[in-house]
């Protein structure tokens, strides 16, 4: 099949991928989702069609599939078979494209390289994302590859958005403030000026609230603050990370305590945030129809780090003029985004009862100050319109 973008979102226990096939004008048509997970512990891969209805459903030994890379393997051995040839282009998410990438760009040698030299800024997913990318330029030299980044949208950020009150030096080789999801807000950004048009062109913040969560000061559709700084540690407390720390909470384990790096990233990104505050889960489902008294306070300050995080970037853009929710939280619990909008009753943000019980798309009262919107996300769309966009450029 000549004709289907194929996007690639790759991690250290799971592959999520989409197809796409291109139609007449460049239009893109999501043809079938699913993923590999449990590599090493319970592989399974799982694949729908457009419609739901399942393709493949299958288990394997983990000794057969110990690794990302056995993973890999048989997923494209699956892809191939299933398309009947390859791939017109292959679009990959990429979490860290660095100081210097500021749009999506072709997969080579050298851009491996580089990417490569990004891993100990974001060591637990570049690895994982860099995988597929070099065994299909490995195998398949030809391939059209696009490598999409995370970090990309917010590289436009002004200079006070990007530093670190400390030395140059740090500055210099790499310490900065990059931002993540950006494929998320620019996905969101793209669908403003049609869901949203009154605030399309003014200061929105835009809550991606899901595993991960953060937030983004957008200003007529580009980013010029981010909660997230050099890592996917800081800013929203989130499922099981503990989102902004006092530096001196680090020292203090290291001092004190003995923690190594290992220790403390098993703390800081599998055992804290929403987790650890409730002592029940780090799923916002769960937690909502947790009776345990925890569980409401981990909520609770969940919605309460948001409003004041909105502060603080509506202050980035002087003022705001509207908020959005997406991803899996912000498209669908409800309740957190009436307790947000509760906290930021004070900044004008009212909600519509019966719109945000439907998740939208508008969901502020007529009479709010500020326009208040659910948009779905769609990240793999994005890196599909990416990859198509960069292959028609060659
Ligand atoms: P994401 O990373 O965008 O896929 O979001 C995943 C998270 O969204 C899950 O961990 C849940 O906490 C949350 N989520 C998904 N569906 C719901 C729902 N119906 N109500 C509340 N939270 C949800």
């Amino acid at each position: 099949m000549d004709d289907t973008i194929l996007v690639l979102n790759a991690g250290s226990s799971s592959i999520k991928f989409q197809l796409f096939s291109v139609g007449p004008g460049e239009t893109l048509e999501r043809r079938v989702r699913g993923q590999m997970d449990g590599i090493g512990t319970r592989p399974r891969l799982l694949v729908r069609d457009a419609a739901g209805a399942v393709l493949a459903d299958r288990t394997y030994d983990p000794r057969e599939m110990a690794d990302a890379s056995q993973a890999q393997d048989v997923l494209g051995a699956w892809l191939v078979g299933h398309m009947g040839g390859a791939p017109l282009a292959v679009g990959h998410r990429v979490v860290h494209g660095g100081s210097t990438h500021i749009e999506p760009v072709r997969v080579d040698a050298l851009l491996v390289e580089e990417l490569e030299r990004l891993v100990p800024l974001a060591p637990l997913h570049q690895p994982g994302n860099l995988g597929p990318i070099r065994s299909i330029l490995r195998r398949r030299p030809d391939q059209f590859q696009v490598a999409c980044f995370d970090t990309a949208f917010h590289r436009g950020h002004p200079e006070l958005a990007d530093r670190f009150a400390m030395p140059d030096w740090l500055y210099e080789e790499g310490v900065r403030r990059y931002g993540f999801h950006g494929l998320s807000y620019e996905y969101v950004a793209s669908r403003l000026p049609e869901l949203a048009p009154e605030i399309a062109g003014g200061r929105v913040v835009v809550a991606h609230l899901g595993n991960g969560a953060s937030m983004c000061a957008m200003v007529d559709g580009r980013s010029v603050d981010s909660t997230m700084g050099f890592t996917a540690l800081d800013g929203l407390p989130m499922g099981t990370r503990p989102g902004q720390l006092d530096a001196g909470v680090v020292l203090y384990l290291v001092a004190q305590k003995g923690m190594d790096a290992a220790a403390l990233e098993r703390l800081l990104y599998h055992e804290s945030g929403l987790l650890a505050l409730s002592g029940v889960s780090n799923d916002v489902r769960e937690l909502l129809a947790s009776p345990e008294p925890r569980a409401k306070m981990a909520l609770d300050f969940f919605a309460w780090r948001i409003a004041q995080l909105t502060g603080a970037l509506a202050a980035s853009m002087g003022g705001i003029d509207g908020f959005v929710f997406t991803a899996g939280i912000g498209e669908n619990a409800a309740a957190i985004r009436e307790a947000v909008a509760h906290r930021l009753a004070w900044l004008g943000l009212r909600l519509d009862p019966a719109a945000n019980a439907r998740h939208g798309p508008r969901i502020s009262s007529a009479d709010a100050a500020i326009a208040c919107y659910v948009v779905p996300t769609d990240e793999e769309l994005m890196i599909a319109r990416h990859t198509l966009a960069v292959l028609r450029q060659r």
